[in-house]
């Protein structure tokens, strides 16, 4: 029973490939990673963590609430040289399910 519940969320993203870099946590249509050049790409999961965008801090931090109070899993990763400034913002990342749904948020965002 539960398989088949499992099946039906694969098929959510028919007709599309996506392939998927692990190093990076990136999906792409393409054959190789567009940031670190890697060919060893496989399918991405509807479970993998993905790379949505990047956020200012303070956006980041509400866009985590909010997404983690609807169960929805979210990883910040500090962005910025850090050496003479504070990071000021967050690389989001989502599992591959959630992936619309976040990018949409970001879309919105002001700035
Ligand atoms: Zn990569």
């Amino acid at each position: 029973m539960g398989w088949d519940f499992v099946k039906k969320e694969e098929e959510l993203g028919e007709g599309e490939t996506e392939s998927f870099c692990e190093k990076c946590n990136l999906v792409c249509g393409e054959k190789r990673c567009p940031k670190c050049g890697s060919k060893k790409l496989r399918t991405v999961l509807s479970e993998d963590f993905c790379y949505a965008g990047r956020v200012s801090w303070f956006f980041g931090e509400s866009l985590k609430f909010n997404l983690e109070s609807d169960n929805i899993g979210c990883v910040l990763m500090p962005y910025g040289s850090g050496l003479n400034i504070p990071y000021e913002e967050y690389l989001v990342y989502v599992r591959y399910k959630n992936l619309t749904l976040v990018r949409e948020i970001l879309k919105n965002q002001d700035g």
